[in-house]
């Protein structure tokens, strides 16, 4: 599998299409793989926190989210071509799995809008069952139900919306309990999908923009863009240290 070592991280560095087909390989396996999408907000958290890095090393696919990744490994000597949004890669995913009457489990986000989005996405995949849904404000001693509830769908595809680092420590502990083929952490992907918050138009995406146009509507992200060039001074660094350049 093509993987680039970058931030003490492996990121996939195939395409969205390569990066489907390898997580059908993982689902049919049905061993409860793990993919992350990390994007530079998470790294940086990662370089702090080892347990999130332990998460996100574990994984069985970890696909760069976000261009600032892309630049920045450009600027570390380790470039990385394809940048592959997990909203993206996921839409992909569940449209495979509705050609094969495949199920998804979705998990996250406030009260109401993980219901939201799988009345939209039985409408977008047809084929697809949407085989639970529930919010992301479970207390610690509500997770054992809602585990057995995952479990006993026996999903094909868990997409788990915790926000990060819930979600990777969540589905590092958790991932077996679950009974998922495969499970993904998304994010506010659950958002984007119920319709709740816009998704950036195709031109700030092509532009690498999409980061800009969500902190225009949510003004309050500025706290969290404001740290984002540390992923620059990461990249200086590895491109210093690290120089252990590893394709293949
Ligand atoms: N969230 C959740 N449970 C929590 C904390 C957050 O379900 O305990 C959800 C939150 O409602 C949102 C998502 O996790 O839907 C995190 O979204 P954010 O935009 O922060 O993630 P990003 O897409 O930037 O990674």
């Amino acid at each position: 599998m093509s993987e680039r070592a970058l931030f003490s991280l492996h990121f996939f560095t195939g395409t969205r299409e390569e990066a489907v087909e390898r997580a059908l390989a993982l689902l049919r396996e049905r061993r409860g793989a793990c993919v992350v999408t990390p994007n530079p907000e998470i790294v940086l958290r990662a370089e702090k926190e080892p347990a999130l890095r332990e998460a996100l090393q574990d994984a069985a696919l970890c696909l760069p989210d976000g261009v600032g990744l892309v630049w920045a490994s450009r600027l570390a000597g380790k470039p990385l071509k394809n940048r592959i949004p997990g909203v993206d890669f996921a839409g992909l995913l569940m449209e495979r799995l509705a050609r094969e009457g495949g199920s998804v489990f979705l998990l996250g986000a406030k009260p109401g809008v993980a219901a939201l989005a799988a009345q939209k996405l039985q409408e977008r995949c047809v084929g697809l069952h949407v085989c639970g849904a529930r919010h992301g404000y479970f207390s610690p001693r509500e997770e054992e139900e809602l585990l057995r509830e995952i479990a006993s769908c026996r999903p094909d595809l868990l997409l788990v919306c915790l926000g990060s680092p819930r979600q990777e420590l969540w589905m590092r502990a958790h991932a077996e309990d679950t009974n998922a083929g495969l499970l993904i952490g998304l994010g506010g992907a659950l958002d984007v999908m119920s319709g709740s918050v816009p998704r950036a138009p195709l031109r700030w995406q092509r532009a690498g923009l999409e980061w800009l146009y969500r902190l225009l509507h949510e003004p309050r992200r500025i706290a969290r863009v404001w740290r984002l060039p540390g992923i620059f001074h990461l990249a200086l660094k590895e491109r210093n240290g690290r120089n252990d350049c590893d394709e293949g």
